[in-house]
């Protein structure tokens, strides 16, 4: 069971779901020049990257640290993706809500769903590549993964961007400056709670055009 929630001062829980090579990364770390949100650090079964800190990018934990995790509830969701697993802690989560400080998730589209369901009080936002194949461009000069893994990550990639259009907000990160700004403007609806404003819902034909062509593009 789920402990109460506490979100002071109108804090909101907000999930940033975007294929690995999306550059949500890169968005962030702007964004967050001039936001002071907490950004959940995850636990994962997979191992660091190059550059990568423990308890900074992720907390890197055995696959029997994973599953004590589990048995002591101590997640709030956690999803398998291309061969590990991935969680969200729990107790940051809920003493920043709790001390009136924005929460970001980067998970992917299986936990987003869990979370949605079990708080549908969060909200959504999916980032687009511009392509599938610039997808991989990407994945393959960042150079951190083999072809045959980097292939599963495209393949995995395509499966989530079929579910955008379930997302609340959708944006495509193709420039980063306009790609930041979206990100935004999208922050700022969520805060003002306007939801009359469907700029970046995918009821609105101008995305849902965007999400069929990257996958037309796949
Ligand atoms: P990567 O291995 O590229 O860091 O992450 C792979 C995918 O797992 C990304 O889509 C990332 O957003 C997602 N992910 C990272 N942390 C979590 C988590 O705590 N829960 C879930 N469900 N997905 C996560």
């Amino acid at each position: 069971m789920l402990p109460e929630i506490e979100y002071k001062n109108g804090a909101k829980l907000i999930i940033i779901s975007a294929p690995s090579g999306c550059g949500k990364g890169t968005i962030l770390q702007e964004f967050r020049k001039d936001h002071d949100v907490f950004l959940s650090v995850s636990c994962t079964t997979r191992g660091p990257r190059e550059g990568e800190e423990n308890g900074v990018h992720y907390h890197f934990l055995a696959e029997d640290e994973f599953t004590d995790m589990i048995e002591k509830d101590g997640f709030l969701e956690y999803a398998g993706y291309t061969g590990n697993r991935y969680g969200t802690p729990l107790a940051p989560l809920l003493e920043n809500l709790a001390a009136g400080r924005d929460v970001f998730l980067e998970i992917e589209t299986q936990g987003a769903f869990k979370v949605k369901e079990l708080l549908p009080e969060t909200s959504m936002i999916f980032i687009l590549p511009p392509s599938v194949s610039e997808l991989r461009r990407r994945l393959l000069k960042r150079g951190t993964e083999t072809p045959e893994k980097i292939e599963k990550r495209v393949a995995a990639a395509a499966k989530e961007i079929e579910r955008a259009y379930e997302y609340e907000y959708v944006m495509m990160n193709d420039d980063l400056d306009l790609a930041v700004a979206d990100f935004t403007e999208i922050y700022d609806l969520i805060k003002s709670e306007d939801t009359a404003d469907n700029r970046f819902a995918p009821k609105n034909e101008n995305i849902k055009t965007m999400i069929d062509e990257v996958l037309k593009n796949a």
